[in-house]
């Protein structure tokens, strides 16, 4: 345990912590799960945010696998939770409260139902003036999502980090990772002229309307300028944010179902999260981490800094009134 204190080191605070838990640190190693170590509680009152898994990856394109994501992103999570918030400064958890809800659930021998099961539970968790942040599941567990914070905050600005734009075209009817984006502008849950895709490395030969910022271009300007363009494009309007790891490089997110060379370090899309506090965000998601593809919970670290530096952006708007 670090430093010097007169509490106890007690632990087990996926089921013992308490509301107003400051961060603690408990065995990295051992105790029960949660995300970052937060009670698990369905019991939304008072709650800020509330952290769930979407264990749903019959969409994929390619590699299955990103079903057992949130499990994965929970494990690895204990590492971000064990010491203070860094680059932050401060405990997020003293400005927002913060329960895992668990998963979403399912029964996987109807995946027909997916859209409706994924949306109902993501309504009932915003209609209690609750913020979600989401672990999936394939990206296409992001369309339902959207469903369910456009119902509530209108059509939406898409910040969408991918090595796709996820704008394909399909019928409509399609469980399919690769073309929930345009059916979401299409059924206007998302303004593409609000919107911008961040880390682009495939070609699409229509952007949809969609700003679009290719990996080469973060690569070659950095990541100051972009995070203006994201300001500038997304203005003041209810913000979504949405991360596929395989926006990430191969070499930082070897865990994912459709890998791309020529992404983003892990180092890049951090500053690019951190770089999003002067938006309006309503609601998050990590999507596409798949365990059995990742070495050294590469992939799953990614992920649960990247989630745990969405609920610090929110703690930092908290704290700066
Ligand atoms: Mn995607
Ligand atoms: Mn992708």
């Amino acid at each position: 345990m670090v430093g010097e204190s007169d509490e106890p080191p007690e632990g087990d605070y996926a089921f013992r912590g308490q509301p107003g838990q400051a961060k603690w640190p408990e065995m990295v190693y051992g105790g029960a799960l949660s995300f970052l170590r937060r009670r698990y509680s369905r019991d939304l009152a008072d709650v800020d945010v509330a952290v769930t898994g979407i264990p749903f990856d019959s969409a994929t394109s390619n590699r299955p696998g990103a079903r057992l994501g949130p499990r994965a992103i929970r494990a690895a999570s204990t590492m971000v939770a064990e010491l203070d918030a860094f680059p932050w400064g401060f405990d997020p958890f003293e400005h927002l409260e913060v329960v895992d809800v668990g998963d979403c659930q399912f029964d996987f021998g109807y995946q027909h139902h997916a859209v409706e099961v994924i949306e109902s539970h993501a309504s009932a968790i915003l209609d209690t003036d609750t913020t979600l942040l989401s672990l999936g599941g394939d990206h296409f567990v992001t369309y339902p999502l959207l469903r369910a914070h456009a119902e509530r905050h209108g059509p939406l600005a898409l910040v969408h980090f991918d090595a796709h734009t996820d704008t394909w075209a399909d019928d409509g009817a399609r469980l399919d990772h690769g073309s929930m984006f345009l059916r979401a502008v299409r059924e206007g849950l998302v303004r593409p002229d609000r919107s911008v895709q961040l880390g682009i490395r495939t070609v699409n030969p229509d952007d949809h309307g969609f700003t679009v910022v290719t990996a080469p271009a973060v690569h070659e300007q950095g990541t100051a300028p972009i995070a203006a363009q994201i300001e500038q494009v997304v203005g003041d309007h209810p913000a979504y944010v949405t991360f596929d790891i395989d926006c990430l490089d191969p070499a930082f997110a070897p865990g994912t179902g459709t890998p791309v060379p020529g992404g983003l370090s892990t180092a890049q899309a951090l500053a690019l999260v951190r770089s999003l506090g002067g938006l309006r965000l309503v609601g998050f998601d990590v999507v596409e981490v798949a365990p059995a593809y990742d070495h050294a919970e590469i992939t799953a670290l990614a992920a649960a800094a990247i989630a745990h530096d969405m609920l610090c952006l929110l703690a930092q708007q908290r704290r700066s009134g």
